[in-house]
């Protein structure tokens, strides 16, 4: 069986305060929260699906707001850094702004790149880079305009214990080595880029190499899992049957009503998700309110009011004025 990624579908981190979250995203670096919505399999807590005007698959950053979860342990088997692409020339700017915003950060040369490196409120590392491509586009009511937007995912870092057998399984999947160096910062014995052969071209993976670096423990901060995106419903069948020849141990496709998806633990112990680019976060909301009213799937309607009791109220700047509670 084959199958062949094409990008970044998406990455799923903790966070700690659900309100912090939607401001930090929307207010400061201006995604569009394009789904309020419950974890599916833990529905009294939130789901917060940011990204551009329509959510697009290789845009999205999601969040479970985890209020109870102890701070993460940084570590082997687990992606350490998520990175945003932002047009070219619009560095200077978000440093500036970065810096009015009192969020400390620093800039690092990757494969001729610059790299502004920062965290989010509850500590998830972030990296702006530079990238031309997509289509630079902006949302209604966004805070900045799209010579300066995040125009959506640029990478995910996955800390690497077993970097060949990582590898390995990342070329099963469409992925081909494209470059590597020594890790700027020089704790790591070296960074591998890998690219989605047939992919979007926007998007890739680096593999650091860390050959005696303890588990990471998931907590407020931690990326929880990065999603690979599948054309449809057949592309994510293959894939599943993929895995499962790797004896990879894949879960059964979930519907996650914006799209189907498959999780799976690659050789170095993160969790990888193959997800379908449809049907998308206009399901269930025109794409002019996405974001404002609060979403469940068909199955949880039934437990509306139990869960909207138990989850604290939430607004997001964008609706400031016709915040929704529906
Ligand atoms: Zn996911």
């Amino acid at each position: 069986m084959s199958f062949r990624a094409s990008g970044l579908h998406h990455a799923t981190a903790i966070a700690g305060r659900p309100q912090g979250n939607i401001e930090f995203y929307v207010r400061l670096l201006g995604l569009r929260l394009v789904k309020r919505t419950v974890n599916f399999d833990d529905p009294q807590t939130y789901h917060f699906y940011f990204g551009d005007q329509l959510g697009r698959p290789g845009s999205v950053v999601t969040f479970f707001p985890w209020l109870g979860a102890g701070p993460a342990v940084r570590g082997a088997g687990e992606a350490t850094a998520l990175a945003l692409r932002v047009p070219p020339g619009a560095l200077d700017a978000w440093r500036a702004r970065l810096d009015e915003h009192g969020v400390s950060h620093a800039t690092t040369e990757r494969f001729g790149a610059e790299v502004v490196a920062f965290t989010d409120p509850d500590g998830t590392p972030l990296e702006l880079v530079e990238g031309a491509g997509g289509e630079p586009e902006t949302w209604p009511g966004a805070p900045l305009p799209a010579s300066q937007a995040v125009q959506g995912l640029h990478a995910a870092t996955l800390l690497a214990p077993e970097l060949d057998a990582t590898a390995a399984l990342l070329e099963r999947l469409g992925l081909a080595r494209a470059a590597e160096e020594r890790d700027e910062a020089g704790t790591h014995a070296g960074r591998r880029r890998v690219r989605f052969a047939d992919g979007d071209g926007l998007t890739h993976l680096d593999l650091l190499e860390a050959p005696e670096r303890a588990p990471g423990r998931w907590g407020t901060g931690s990326i929880h899992h990065v999603a690979l995106r599948a054309a449809d419903d057949d592309a994510l069948a293959a894939a599943r049957e993929l895995l499962a020849e790797l004896e990879l141990n894949p879960t059964k496709a979930k519907d996650r009503h914006y799209f189907r998806s498959v999780y799976f633990q690659e050789p170095g112990g993160a969790v990888l998700e193959i997800a379908t680019d449809g049907p998308g976060f206009t399901v269930d909301e025109p794409a002019d309110e996405l974001g404002l009213g609060f979403r469940l799937p068909p199955w949880l309607e039934g437990e509306r009011d139990f869960l909207r009791g138990r989850l604290p109220v939430t607004a997001s700047p964008e609706y400031a004025d016709r915040f929704s509670r529906r």
